[in-house]
């Protein structure tokens, strides 16, 4: 299994040392013709906006939308998560508006820029510590989108099918299982195929 980690801003590299704890093999990917290469790929956290022009300007739109097609997996983190969705809440236009959702940047507030909590996730036996750096939400899903995780009633994980979801940041522990999740995903849907 070859795990792709977008690698045009943010948090990349802890990414890579998870996946590779996780037992797969990470790549960094830099150039679009790269997605040829792997099996299900990470968008990672750090300015939405800033990832979002990158990927245009480099071909990555298209070539994820393409990608998605196909059914590879990916994963969006935090901005990863913003760059997703179909809709974020104040903007006309979406980034690659693969999944059924609609978002909202910044969304703890001010005073809540940043924290951790111990969150229950689906599929996972135990909770799971999660960062929040001045995360998104989701505010809301489509009918094809399952709701893997609320913190305080407020939505912060899903999944629809090969694209999974997160608001926080699950590369910043030592605890993998979202990533070992996430490359489950990946070996089901190479089987499917
Ligand atoms: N607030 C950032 C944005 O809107 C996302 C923050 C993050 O990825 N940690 O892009």
């Amino acid at each position: 299994m070859k795990i792709g980690v977008l690698a045009l801003q943010g948090a990349v590299k802890e990414h890579l040392k998870m996946i590779e704890n996780a037992g797969a093999e990470a790549i960094v990917i830099k150039t679009s013709d790269q997605c040829d290469e792997i099996d299900g790929i990470i968008i990672p956290g750090g300015e939405s906006t800033t990832i979002g022009r990158l990927m245009k300007l480099y071909g990555f739109i298209e070539k994820l939308n393409e990608f998605s097609k196909q059914r590879k997996p990916i994963f969006g983190t935090c901005a990863g998560m913003i760059l997703l969705a179909k809709e974020v809440v104040g903007k006309s236009e979406n980034h690659l508006g693969l999944m059924d959702m609609k978002v909202a940047r910044n969304a703890f507030g001010r005073q809540r820029e940043s924290f951790e909590a111990n969150l229950p996730i689906k599929g996972l036996e135990s909770p799971l510590r999660a960062v929040f750096i001045r995360a998104p939400l989701i505010e809301e899903v489509g009918s094809g989108v399952e709701v893997l995780s609320e913190y305080n009633g407020k939505i912060v994980a899903a999944r629809q099918g090969h694209l999974l979801a997160a608001s926080f940041h699950p590369e910043l522990t030592d605890d993998f299982r979202l990533h070992s999740y996430f490359i489950n995903m990946v070996k089901q849907f190479s089987l499917v195929k």
